[in-house]
């Protein structure tokens, strides 16, 4: 089944890709239809990701997977939350969002620094569908002093996960996949799926 994923974002897509190819998907980027980008004016997760959703189904004619994830830190209240890919402004990159994350923690004890990564996926039949497939899923860690790692993307090198006693950049794609807030959303979503078409 041939699908469109709305991301552009490198590491969610190899991500993806890895998760679903196997499964007998053929996984197109959205880039391959258009380069426009959406206004994630959502106020959630599952908010934007609908819109990503829609809009990539809308240029490709294809059905549609979009993610909506970011990193929620309980000492700050829930931030980055949504804004966790602009965190340190319109044009930051991954390390720059890192760097001002390390920042706002530099004073945070180590017993109050924890946080999970959050993820909403939204699987779309097409741009207007009326019962879009929506899952979500969350991944419990803690926020490091220094980066450590190279795999993943995005805030691994300081996602610290306590049962493997490294970091989230220090893990294997694979058991990344299995574990993280993707991972376990994905897993939902394509079990709904298989219950809608045995329905
Ligand atoms: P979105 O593209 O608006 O959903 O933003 C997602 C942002 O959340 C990414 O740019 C990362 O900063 C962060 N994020 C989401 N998932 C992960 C992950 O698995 N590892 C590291 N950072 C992540």
């Amino acid at each position: 089944m041939r699908i469109v994923l709305a991301t552009n974002n490198a590491g969610k897509l190899r991500e993806l890709q890895a998760m679903l190819q196997p499964l007998g998907f053929s996984v197109l980027p959205k880039a391959e239809f258009t380069s426009e980008e959406v206004v994630e004016d959502g106020d959630s997760f599952v908010a934007n990701a609908l819109l990503k959703a829609r809009h990539a189904a809308q240029v490709s004619g294809l059905a549609a997977i979009a993610d909506d994830s970011g990193i929620e830190v309980d000492a700050l209240a829930g931030a980055p939350g949504i804004h966790s890919a602009r965190y340190a402004g319109a044009q930051a990159g991954d390390m720059d969002n890192l760097n001002k994350l390390l920042e706002a923690m530099q004073h945070v004890p180590d017993a109050q620094r924890s946080a999970r990564y959050r993820c909403a996926l939204v699987y779309v039949r097409n741009a207007q569908d009326s019962a879009p497939v929506i899952c979500e899923a969350s991944w419990d860690g803690s926020i490091t002093r220094v980066p450590a790692g190279t795999g993943g993307f995005g805030y691994d090198p300081i996602f610290w996960l306590p049962e493997q006693g490294c970091t989230a950049a220090e893990v294997s794609a694979e058991l990344k996949n299995r574990l993280s807030h993707r991972g376990q959303a994905l897993k939902k979503l394509l079990e709904s799926l298989s219950r809608a078409q045995a329905c």
